[in-house]
């Protein structure tokens, strides 16, 4: 009973991003009603987990959390705190 570590990513932890979630992961991908975008946040066996816990992210294609446009960035509990802030709005 021995726990392996889990393999190195190329993902440095220090930046933070963001994504889609993986549609893939779902049986029935619904691509065009939901482009809500989520910070990246722990990885789990699929992937990455969104910070919000609810949703795989697809990790071909993410963003600075800068890059996503406010109307985009997933409002939920978790990820909703991990957007920067932009003192000027
Ligand atoms: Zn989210």
């Amino acid at each position: 009973m021995s726990t392996t570590p889990p393999p190195p990513t190329d993902v440095t932890a220090e930046e933070p991003w963001a994504a889609q979630r993986d549609a893939s992961w779902y049986a029935c991908p619904n691509v065009t009603s939901d482009k809500v975008i989520h910070v990246a946040g722990q990885e789990c066996r699929e992937g990455f987990l969104s910070r919000c816990g609810r949703s795989v992210l697809n990790d071909d294609m993410t963003w600075t959390l800068d890059e996503v446009s406010d109307g985009l960035r997933c409002r939920s509990n978790g990820c909703r705190q991990a957007w920067p802030m932009d003192g000027a709005r």
